[in-house]
Formats: C-alpha cells, structure tokens, sequence
C-alpha cells in the first residue's frame, strides 16, 4: 500500500525519518510516496495531488512565518482536502505530574478563526472573521459522538464562550445539543472554554471525550498535550470523508533542528493511529510495546521527558524492543 508521506521542516525529517525506520523494523511493509518539501519555495499543490491518490498520508511539521509570509500549509491542507476532524488523543504513558490520564480532542479543522478571513482595516486596526456553520458544526460533533462509540468513551464534552460569543459559539452549542439528543446512551455537557482550561488542569479525570471548534480544539489540544508529558508525546490525525492525514501536534520546534534531540515519539504515536486506519492492527500494537518498554530507560529518552538520551538513541531503543 502506498502512503504520501511528508517529512516537513525543523525537527521534521529527523523524527519522520526514524519514524520510517521503526515502521520498517516493525515489518509494517509500507511503500512511502514522499513528496519532497521546499521552504524557499512553498508549494502544496505536489502534496494535495499525493493526498488525493493515496488517501493516507504522514506528515512532519511544517513551519508558518509568523505575522508575515506564506499562508500557514497546514491549514491549507485541512481546508483544501477537508480534513475536518482533528483527533487528538492525550494518555498517560509514563509517570508525570498526572496519572491515568485518557483524553481525546476532537478539533473542527476547517473553519472558526482559521477560514483566513483576515484584514487591515484602515493603519491601526485589524479583524479576522470568525465563520462557524450549522453544517461544520453537526458534522464535528456527530463525528465526536460517532467517535466515542466506536471507542467506548462514556462523555462528550463541548466547548464554547456562547455567554460572549452569542452568534458563532451560540450555534455551535446549539447544534450540539440537539446532535447529542442521539446518542442516549453517552453523557453530554458543555463548558465554557476558560473555565474548561482551569477544570482541564485541576481535574483532568473529570473528561473523557472534547469536541471543539477550531481555534480552542488548538489550544485545548496542547494544554492536554502539556498533562501527559508535553508535545513530544502529542499525537494527532486528520481526517475527511476520504483522506486522512497523520501529523504529530507539535510543530517545527527550530531550536532543536538537527541537534538530535527531539522526540520522536509524537510523530510515532501518529503513525500507529495512522496502522490501525489502514487495518495493521498487530504491527501497531507491537510498536506501542515497545514504546511503552523504552520509556522506562531514562538513559535513551529524550530531554523533554527528563531523560538523558536522544532522539537516535530513543529509535535505537524502540528498534531494539521491536
Ligand atoms: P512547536 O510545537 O514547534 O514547539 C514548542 C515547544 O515544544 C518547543 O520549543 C519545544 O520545547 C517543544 N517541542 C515541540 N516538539 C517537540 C519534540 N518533538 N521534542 C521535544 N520538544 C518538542 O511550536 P512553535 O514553536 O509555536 O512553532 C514552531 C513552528 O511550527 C511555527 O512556524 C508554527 O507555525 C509551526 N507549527 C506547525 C505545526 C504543524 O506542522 N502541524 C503545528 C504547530 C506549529
């Protein structure tokens, strides 16, 4: 089976290439399509026709100039191809500052703060529009609750600020509401984002399943990220009607390009969500053994998770376990 792959920028070829690696030595038998990135000259359109043929692709990071520059491509991406439902799971895998953590963050993709409506309005002011749709909002959170059956999740949580935001996050709730109506047999609530980003981190076992518009699915995702480790164990997917996409949360991190210390995990953690979509479901499950066995050994993980090795040593380790 070929699968587009994208290693990105940063970080990105670094972790993707042991992510290649490992599925490799986990006998996955994955003929990857890669289509070369090129910061000088940002192109997406090799990457969306990949997408379109495959339907499965794995992605790196990808950097967006900040203020200025090219439009972000990730975003592009989910717009272009409607990948419109971010998941986000968020476990406990090791010890940290919290235990049993189980989460999951479903993030509409498509619209919100991110439809790119953007503009000066006259020197010294500017607005962004905000778009939130009857049609994208029934299809994240039927999407949410469709999830939580298949996963046996017992909560859906959704998010919103409709005591300010009457009209957009006042349609988002609405509409959820009336999707939750059916499905009976799982609990429905809705929290106000800021007090969701306090209960988040006083109570965390509290939730089981977040459906989200776009921006606060962002930023909830990382929080969430940040109660189980950080972004290095962040793993996330894409997905539309037909494509789905793989991707670790986190970003480019440039700071860490090329020093061999990045965690690879994320982006490992993607690619088993991304063997139990294709149907590898034992190749995944050996590598989410051996995950588990390398996070034991702070002598090869990485710094991020209080380790003293690296990301070579972490791929070793993990290849060793395989
Ligand atoms: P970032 O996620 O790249 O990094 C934030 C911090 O998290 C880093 O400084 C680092 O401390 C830590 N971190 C992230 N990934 C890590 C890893 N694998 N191992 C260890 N530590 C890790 O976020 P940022 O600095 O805000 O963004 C950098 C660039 O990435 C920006 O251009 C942004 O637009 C882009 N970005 C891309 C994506 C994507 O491709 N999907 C997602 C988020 C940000």
């Amino acid at each position: 089976m070929k699968i587009t792959l994208v290693k990105g920028d940063g970080i990105g070829p670094e972790i993707i290439g042991a992510v290649c690696q490992i599925l490799e030595a986990g006998g996955a038998g994955i003929e990857w399509d890669e289509v070369i990135w090129n910061e000088e000259m940002p192109d997406v359109e090799p990457i969306i026709n990949s997408l379109k043929r495959n339907k499965v692709g794995l992605k790196g990071p990808i950097t967006t100039p900040v203020g200025k520059g090219f439009r972000s491509i990730n975003v592009t991406l989910r717009q272009r191809l409607d990948l419109y439902a971010g998941v986000r799971p968020a476990k406990s895998l090791m010890p940290g500052r919290y235990e049993n953590i189980d989460l999951v963050i479903i993030r509409e993709n498509t619209e919100g703060l991110y439809s790119g409506i953007e503009h000066f309005v006259g020197k010294d002011a500017a607005e962004s529009i905000r778009i939130i749709t009857r049609f994208a909002s029934e299809r994240i959170v039927k999407f949410g609750f469709e999830y939580a059956r298949k996963e046996g999740r017992k909560k859906v949580t959704a998010i919103h600020k409709a005591n300010i935001l009457k009209c957009t996050c006042g349609l988002f709730l609405e509409t959820a509401r009336k999707i939750a109506l059916s499905y009976p047999e799982i609990l429905f609530e809705d929290r106000i984002i800021d007090n969701m980003c306090m209960q988040l981190v006083k109570k965390p076992e509290d939730y089981d399943l977040i459906v989200a518009t776009n921006l606060f699915g962002d930023i909830l995702s990382d929080l969430c990220a940040g109660l189980v480790g950080g972004l290095g164990l962040a793993a996330g997917a894409n997905f539309g009607e037909e494509i789905a996409l793989f991707e670790p949360v986190h970003g480019s991190a440039p700071k860490y390009k090329g020093q061999d210390r990045a965690n690879p995990l994320a982006a490992l953690l993607s690619a088993v969500m991304m063997l139990k979509h294709i149907g590898k479901q034992d190749v995944a499950r050996k590598i989410e053994e051996a995950i588990s066995a390398t996070l034991k050994n702070k002598d090869v993980i990485t710094p991020d998770l209080g380790g003293v090795g690296s990301l070579s040593r972490m791929r070793d380790a993990v290849i060793e376990a395989l």
